[in-house]
């Protein structure tokens, strides 16, 4: 198996492969990374070619789609006839050309979605998402399980990128959340520690919400039994109140408002929350 780029989640993908037992060739474009790895019996190869034409399996892992086409494109000879799966996050439509440039160089290609940080790979709870080429995916497959729990999603190699930004954009949502409510109680001299467990149980409940909002977006039903929109937007109002009042930045609970107040006006105040979601589709 070959791992191209020793980034702070290569490094662990390589590391993880190498202590399951299998032969591991690294490449980083920077000297220096990897040296332990070395240590254990990995083998550095003096350049991405010749790490590409030391195994079957080539997985990269590099900081985005641009720099990963500069590095494999110039090796498509290298590469043919071999699995080239993309761990890189990207968008479908890269994954699609990545794909179709594979394709004409007779590249098997999957791409990948790692849902994880570096320090979950290579437990079960590290999903890692792939669509592409299935026999190569079948293939690899027990490769791939060391390093999580892989989920196969179709053949289209598109299908795993939308999701891994779905997963990211919710992640900076809760994140920007939480940064906004630590400033807000730091004016109230509460530390982010000691706020830290209030939000976790707030988030617990939120999550214990998302099937019954979910079943009511495919239904396309939002009866407000919960609370309504209505309810919600006069605390959303305190938020922005409580915010200015402390001298904390506006800015995240008034786009929040925003959004409520849109569907509000569209006459859904009554509805749940969930019917909010016409707000986040394509205009028509
Ligand atoms: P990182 O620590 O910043 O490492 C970036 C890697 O990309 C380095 O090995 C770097 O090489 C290499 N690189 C950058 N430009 C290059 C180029 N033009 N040619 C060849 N190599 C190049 O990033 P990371 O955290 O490992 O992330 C790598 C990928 O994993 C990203 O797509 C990221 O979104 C994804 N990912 C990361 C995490 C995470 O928690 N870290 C989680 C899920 C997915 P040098 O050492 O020479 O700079």
């Amino acid at each position: 198996m070959t791992l191209l780029g020793l980034g702070l989640m290569g490094y662990v993908l390589a590391d993880t492969l190498l202590a399951a037992g299998h032969p591991t060739t690294v490449w980083n474009r920077s000297t220096g990374k990897g040296a332990d790895l070395i240590g254990r019996g990995a083998r550095r190869a003096a350049s991405a070619g010749e790490a590409i034409a030391a195994s079957s399996l080539v997985i990269v892992c590099i900081t985005d789609n641009n720099a990963g086409r500069e590095l494999v494109q110039p090796l498509a000879a290298e590469l043919r006839g071999r699995t080239l799966i993309n761990l890189t996050s990207g968008s479908s439509s890269e994954a699609g050309d990545i794909s179709g440039w594979a394709a004409q160089h007779e590249i098997a290609y999957v791409d990948g979605a790692v849902l994880a940080a570096p320090d979950g790979i290579g437990t079960d709870e590290a999903a890692i998402l792939y669509s592409g080429d299935r026999d190569a995916f079948d293939q690899h497959n027990s490769v791939l399980r060391k390093l999580g729990t892989p989920t196969f999603l179709g053949n289209d190699p598109g299908l795993a990128a939308p999701r891994d930004v779905a997963v990211l954009g919710m992640m900076w949502n809760i994140l920007n959340a939480f940064l906004h409510a630590a400033a807000l109680l730091q004016s109230a001299s509460v530390s982010a520690t000691a706020l830290a467990p209030v939000l976790e149980g707030g988030i617990a409940t939120t999550t214990g919400w998302l099937a019954g909002y979910a079943e009511q977006i495919d239904a396309g039903a939002f009866p407000g039994d919960d609370a309504t929109i209505a309810t919600h937007l006069a605390a959303m109002t305190q938020l922005i109140d409580e915010s200015n009042a402390r001298g904390v930045s506006t800015d995240l609970p008034r786009q929040i408002k925003a959004v409520a107040d849109r569907a509000v006006a569209e006459g859904l105040g009554r509805s749940s929350y969930a019917a909010m979601i016409s707000q986040f589709r394509s205009p028509e």
